[in-house]
């Protein structure tokens, strides 16, 4: 039997957050609820499927794994946004900024380019460690489960679906992006970074 998952609390639905309203949060909530939901149904329905059908064109194994992949990747970005946020943005210190710094020239051409990946996705933009090489790299998604890189552990996410900001700002996206700087907890993101820099470095003996 799959386990069950459930929907986790965070931080930042108890906080104000500057420049996102209660509204969106709460309705942002609902959502990944669902995600979790799903991840749970679909688990279900795959251990019972008949695999001797799977076809590429259409099947239900093929239906289930492709929603598979949508509906927990909706559940570990949407945990990985939340936790990101409820923090007092602007610059990060320490071993951050020294990564971003490293890897982008300056935090200001990591940010601009978060920012335009942000704005020309369809749904997320992600910073990510990836161990390939060791280094920070912002990725692009339309969707949680199109184009994630494998082997890279995302220690931001910038959910930019309207439902993150279309309440909030209407069409403005850019200016919702601006606000997403101003709440991100850098502490909550160092976590993430030292745990990635740890296991790559376990991993390499
Ligand atoms: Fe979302």
């Amino acid at each position: 039997m799959a386990e069950k998952i459930s929907a986790n609390q965070f931080k930042a639905f108890g906080l104000e957050l500057d420049g996102i309203s209660k509204r969106t949060m709460d309705e942002h909530y609902v959502l990944y609820q669902g995600y979790v939901n799903k991840t749970n149904e679909i688990r279900e329905k795959l251990e019972a499927v008949n695999l001797t059908t799977a076809n590429q064109a259409f099947s239900d194994v093929r239906a289930l794994a492709v929603e598979l992949s949508f509906a927990l990747g909706g559940v570990k970005s949407h945990e990985l946004y939340f936790a990101n946020l409820g923090g007092k943005g602007g610059k990060p210190t320490g071993r951050v900024l020294e990564v971003i710094e490293r890897d982008f020239t300056s935090f200001e051409a990591w940010q601009a380019q978060l920012k335009a990946f942000g704005i020309a996705g369809r749904g997320w933009a992600w910073l990510a460690y990836d161990n390939f090489d060791g280094k920070l790299h912002n990725y692009i998604g339309d969707a949680q489960n199109s184009y994630p890189v494998w082997d890279a552990i995302p220690v931001l996410g910038l959910d930019v679906y309207e439902h993150a900001y279309y309440l909030d700002f209407g069409t403005k996206r850019a200016a919702y992006i601006d606000v997403f700087f101003r709440n991100i907890d850098w502490e909550d993101v160092a976590r993430r970074l030292t745990e990635a820099e740890k296991a790559a470095a376990a991993r390499k003996g």
